[in-house]
């Protein structure tokens, strides 16, 4: 059994590649997309099993992402984003995302899995994808 898909949306590169160190330490198979309309074609064409998301893209917001990806997709999204506002995380909670988490975060966080806002989140992705919920 292959290891799940996991696609990194992320301009900013220090982040993303902490993001990408921590996927390969829990040996998952990662993509990463720069921007929005990457993030978008990636996720149609590689159908990942989960998706992380930044807020600020250079081309578009991610909340629009999210509201794209969710018109053929319900895989699992978790917002990465360093907008810290409540009308931030219930606007991309309403979009669709599964779960949100703060920057700046340490690698503790991405592996050993946030608190989940909407409850459940875990249950919500394959066993084998629960990197946020397990400690492995
Ligand atoms: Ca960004």
């Amino acid at each position: 059994m292959n290891n799940p898909m996991i696609l990194v949306v992320e301009d900013d590169a220090p982040v993303r590649n902490l993001i990408v160190t921590t996927l390969k330490t829990h040996e998952y198979r990662y993509l990463t997309a720069k921007n929005g309309a990457e993030a978008i074609l990636m996720a149609a064409s590689h159908n990942p099993d989960v998706l992380f998301l930044d807020l600020g893209l250079p081309d578009m917001d991610g909340i629009d992402v999210i509201r794209q990806v969710r018109t053929w997709s319900n895989l699992p999204i978790i917002v990465i984003s360093a907008r810290s506002d409540d009308g931030d995380k219930i606007e991309a909670l309403d979009a669709g995302a599964d779960d949100y988490l703060t920057k700046p975060f340490s690698v503790e966080e991405l592996g050993t899995g946030p608190s989940t806002p909407t409850g459940g989140f875990g249950s919500t992705i394959p066993p084998a994808a629960r990197i946020w919920t397990a400690r492995s």
